[in-house]
């Protein structure tokens, strides 16, 4: 079985600096994402934080992974410019998928995909429910009509995104807002899905369907095998060709 690899970045401060967040994530929230992402056979998974050596994605990591989950908030602009664009490069060659989750939507990564400031809307802490508005969508699998978050941080729109290409989520909020929570575009030759539960102070990552939604997002976002490379520019025909 080809295995598909995974490597889930996490800024991975939050954890360090605070009791409550590391009683919800005791090793991180990327070792909580690994942990049920492990279940499904065919993903191997590797981890990588910010204050590893080269940001945690020295090229021998970045170009040997298949599907890039991103978990930052409070250091966004510390991640290397450099890095970020070969991140980008890596997406619209089509060799790799990206998934961004809550607070990735400010990375620079997702920035620098999809195009806009990925600004939103945000408030305190309050119930949400998850709506599955796409249900046929490989990514809603296993997913009910919808399903409740006791407590996730409020975000909603207006979210300035570029409009995706598919809604598979939307995120109703005790408090009245509104989201879309769960989204997907193609960029180049590459995918990309976005899904906003996630909070460092929240439980969501333990959550059986935000759980599954994770594992069916990695899966939706690995690449295709072409059969050939996506070119790094445009390509001269000079010959007719039939
Ligand atoms: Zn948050």
């Amino acid at each position: 079985m080809k295995k598909i690899r995974v490597t889930i970045w996490n800024e991975y401060r939050h954890e360090k600096r605070s009791e409550q967040v590391r009683a919800i994530y005791p090793e991180g929230i990327h070792k909580t994402i690994g942990a049920f992402l492990s279940e499904c056979e065919d993903l191997e998974i590797t981890y990588a934080t910010l204050d590893d050596p080269d940001q945690g994605m020295p090229d021998e990591v970045l170009n040997n992974t298949d599907v890039l989950i991103w978990w930052g908030h409070t250091a966004h602009g510390e991640v290397d410019d450099a890095l970020v664009e070969r991140i980008r490069q890596r997406v619209y060659a089509g060799k790799m998928g990206f998934v961004p989750v809550h607070s990735g939507h400010h990375s620079k990564p997702f920035k620098q995909i999809l195009g806009t400031t990925g600004n939103l809307s945000w408030g305190q802490d309050q119930k949400e429910i998850i709506w599955n508005l796409n249900p046929s969508h490989p990514i809603a699998a296993g997913i009910p009509d919808h399903f409740i978050l006791d407590v996730e941080e409020m975000y909603g729109e207006p979210f300035y995104i570029p409009t995706p290409d598919e809604i598979i989520f939307g995120g109703w909020f005790e408090h009245g807002n509104m989201m879309r929570a769960g989204c997907t575009w193609r960029r180049g030759a590459g995918k990309i899905f976005y899904f906003q539960p996630g909070h460092e102070r929240c439980p969501s990552f333990h959550n059986p369907y935000v759980q599954q939604i994770i594992k069916n997002g990695v899966h939706w976002a690995a690449p295709a095998d072409f059969g050939y490379e996506i070119p790094g520019g445009c390509i001269h025909i000079k010959e007719p060709i039939v």
